[in-house]
């Protein structure tokens, strides 16, 4: 008999987040309005300390509406981490601008500040500013906000936060998602904390807040009859949704104390291991501990990244290489790319381990014997 299988990050969802749907359903707010969204909107912007938050139908959809606040048209430039997922690429895209992808640091895995500074003023220049940047909080790791906003401030350029893989991290005591004109945050199924799909805007500017919510509701003017001044989008999260969102704000603390736990039960139980190397913790921060992820050496470890993938496999257990960066994607080849060598080699040597929040002893120590069964 084989063991029950194990996931990247799997939703972890309790009898609190299902007695909250259930009234939701009972109560017939059935509809991308109503008094959980309300109330999930208001618990999230108090936990992050922002003043306004808008509850989406995904997170990619709060990016492309935090890209239209900060006034990105068609023929602009946006600077982007290449090491990050795809759809902080392709808001950009969808308004008719282009990407310029960034390297990242190895100290974080996160956007090089460095890169993002001496970017703004090649363009300064030549007069070619970007309309943003985007910067990412890597499995849970805010960014290095403090030479970010000087940069960016330096210049009157607009910094968008995707804080969708980071709510409940912090940078120098300020919540992930609190950073520059506006935070992203997602509540997808393997995120921190989810609602089935689902993300959110958050910010403290009123007037983004409320183009946000008129653009995610299909831009329909305040009159009695239907109205448009502008294209909109159906982008409103579920109330039904909403319900189990709040229930999974209230746990918030324990689900991060659980993906804790495991991070540092695989740096005990695999740190002896010659060849594999953590993802470094920044001391400017604390993260959320989303994904426990490892760079492979695999000369002095004995065995490739891939190969550890597909052991774990065998044993049922998912593991996934890190991101693919976008300057490698097929679909952005024509991109521009400042730097390389370091997403690439994240992407080469990267390996993330099951981390869901659920996750028993049982599991963690199936995980930690099927990898230190390929070592050397
Ligand atoms: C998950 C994720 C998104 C997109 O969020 P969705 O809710 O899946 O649309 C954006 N950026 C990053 C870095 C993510 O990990």
């Amino acid at each position: 008999m084989t063991d029950a299988r194990i996931y990247l990050s799997p939703p972890d969802v309790s009898d609190v987040e299902r007695k909250l749907l259930l009234d939701a359903f009972d109560s017939n707010w059935v509809a991308p309005v109503g008094p959980d969204l309300d109330a999930f909107e208001a618990q999230v912007a108090e936990l992050i300390g922002v003043r306004h938050a808008v509850a989406l139908s995904s997170g990619t959809a709060a990016l492309h509406l935090a890209l239209m606040a900060a006034g990105v048209r068609r023929g602009d430039t946006v600077l982007v981490p290449s090491f990050t997922f795809a759809a902080s690429a392709n808001a950009v895209m969808y308004l008719d601008a282009r990407p310029v992808f960034l390297d990242s640091t190895p100290d974080t895995w996160n956007v090089d500040p460095r890169l993002v500074a001496e970017e703004l003023r090649l363009r300064a220049a030549r007069g070619q500013l970007p309309r943003a940047v985007i910067a990412v909080d890597m499995y849970g790791q805010c960014a290095d906000y403090e030479p970010l906003l000087v940069a960016c401030d330096r210049y009157g350029v607009a910094l968008i936060e995707d804080a969708a893989e980071a709510l409940g991290a912090s940078y120098r005591g300020r919540a992930a998602g609190s950073f520059g004109l506006a935070g992203v945050l997602s509540f997808n199924g393997n995120k921190i904390i989810t609602t089935g799909g689902g993300g959110m805007l958050v910010t403290d500017d009123g007037r983004i807040a409320t183009q946000a919510r008129y653009l995610a509701t299909q831009a329909r003017e305040p009159v009695p009859h239907y109205e448009h001044r502008a294209v909109g989008h159906n982008y409103r999260l579920s109330n039904l949704l909403a319900a189990v969102g709040r229930g999974q704000v209230q746990r918030l603390d324990e689900l991060i104390a659980a993906r804790r736990r495991t991070a540092r039960y695989y740096r005990t139980a695999l740190g002896d291991l010659p060849g594999l190397t953590f993802m470094p913790v920044a001391d400017y921060g604390t993260p959320n501990w989303w994904l426990t992820c490892l760079l492979v050496d695999a000369g002095t470890f004995g065995a490739d990244r891939d190969r550890i993938i597909e052991h774990l496999g065998r044993q049922n257990i998912e593991a996934r290489p890190a991101w693919k960066p976008m300057h490698l994607q097929p679909v952005f080849r024509d991109c521009v790319m400042r730097g390389g060598a370091v997403s690439a080699d994240l992407f080469r040597r990267g390996l993330c381990l099951p981390s869901g929040s659920a996750l028993s002893d049982h599991d963690r120590e199936r995980v930690v014997a099927a990898v230190r069964a390929v070592a050397r």
